[in-house]
């Protein structure tokens, strides 16, 4: 496995790998195996070979790995390099695409007798001898035969390096809110910071009985569905019916939606106090509807004062769809059941609220009270 060499400076160091070797071990849950760092490497072995295929896809999901390999280890020698390499040509030339190879060689033990670029075409040359229906082609090859020569005279060889997850290892950057609703976004949102390396509780406002119980049950699924990447997410749902119906009763039409965010805000605040996170995560896209404006994000801002990520704020609905059917949500979101934004929905919500006038307004409610009350209702579900 390979991970990420740029955040790897000074102290943090121990610390990432730990945590990232913890990380795997808890994705592997269940399986026998042996983990160990090497020089810049997780090697992971003794595990049962019947369940390589499953291991390699819960290792793919890890934040904080950038690429896994299935790999021969074999002590350090020549006549050994040059058989297992040819053997890594065998296998996987059973298949006729393979047309091209290249040999990319990274020799760290500077005692072994060729220097990576002496290997890399002596290894080629061995590879042609043996397949001379085979060319070597630098740029597009079919086949890499990926060779290391580590200082613990060791030799690894990989042909199938498989893409991981990228990013930081979740956890490292500390624990986050997400506010999941069941659109497409927020679950988006909230991949996107954990791949940052934050860990994920989450809020849903429900408005039952204005909304199903089915609205209920996607969002908890949406959030199960995150817990592929996540390990497990603490769901906080909170009833929002109360807050929705005075703001209806008591406040201008065109202000509800803006009224209704703050709401969450304050909510959202309260509950990262009680349970340690530093920062809420939305969905929120500039300009995507009237309540993404920026005048809409200085009000919403201006009750919270911890950060409030938006990860997806930049990006046109057709890229987050893509990392949506990427990571595996789009099809739950897509489902038709509606969530309290809906409900109560102003034809005309205002398009650049100021702070004045949602004050204003908001003298009309007793905040402190509907919060209190709707923080009473509070239900928390542990998704694994
Ligand atoms: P999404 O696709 O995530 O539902 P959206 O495009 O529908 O987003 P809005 O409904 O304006 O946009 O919501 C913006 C953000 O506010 C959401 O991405 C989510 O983070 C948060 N949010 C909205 N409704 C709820 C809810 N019922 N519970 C918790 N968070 C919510
Ligand atoms: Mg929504």
């Amino acid at each position: 496995m390979k991970f990420g060499e740029l955040f790897l400076k000074g102290r943090n160091r121990h610390d990432f790998i730990s945590l990232l070797k913890t990380n795997i071990l808890k994705k592997l849950r269940g399986f026998d195996c042996h983990l160990v760092e090497t020089q810049g490497r997780l090697v992971l072995s003794d595990y049962i070979e019947d369940f390589e295929n499953e291991i390699i896809e819960r290792i793919q999901t890890v934040f904080g790995l950038i690429g896994v390999a299935q790999a021969f280890e074999f002590d350090t020698n020549l006549p050994s390099i040059e058989d297992v390499v040819v053997g890594a040509v065998e296998d996987s030339g059973g298949s006729k695409s393979v047309k091209s190879f290249k040999i990319e060689t990274k020799r760290a033990d500077k005692t072994f007798e060729m220097t990576s670029m002496e290997l890399d075409k002596h290894l080629g040359e061995v590879v042609l001898d043996k397949f001379p229906k085979l060319k070597v082609d630098l740029y597009n090859p079919d086949l890499i035969i990926y060779v290391e020569v580590r200082t613990n005279k060791k030799t690894y060889v990989y042909t199938n390096l498989l893409p991981c997850a990228g990013g930081l290892p979740l956890g490292s950057a500390g624990k986050a809110m997400l506010l999941l609703s069941g659109g497409i976004d927020s679950p988006v949102a909230g991949y996107l910071m954990a791949k940052r390396g934050l860990k994920l509780e989450a809020i849903h406002f429900h408005s039952y009985p204005y909304t199903s119980v089915q609205a209920k049950e996607k969002v908890i699924e949406l959030a199960r569905l995150l817990t592929k990447y996540v390990d497990e997410i603490k769901l906080h749902i909170v009833s929002f019916t109360e807050i929705q119906e005075e703001i209806h009763k008591n406040c201008d039409a065109d202000y509800m939606i803006t009224i209704m965010r703050r709401f969450m805000m304050r909510i959202a605040k309260r509950l990262c106090e009680k349970n340690e996170a530093g920062a809420v995560v939305t969905g929120e896209s500039l300009g995507q509807v009237a309540s993404q404006t920026m005048q809409s994000m200085t009000v919403t801002n201006s009750v919270i004062d911890i950060p409030v990520f938006r990860p997806v704020v930049a990006f046109d609905k057709e890229e987050i769809m893509d990392v949506a059917r990427k990571i595996g949500t789009y099809e739950t979101s897509i489902l038709p059941y509606e969530d309290c934004c809906t409900v109560f929905l102003p034809k005309n919500p205002v398009i650049k609220p100021t702070i004045k006038r949602v004050e204003k307004l908001e003298t009309k409610l007793d905040v402190e009270g509907l919060i209190e009350k709707a923080l009473a209702t509070e239900e928390v579900i542990v998704v694994r």
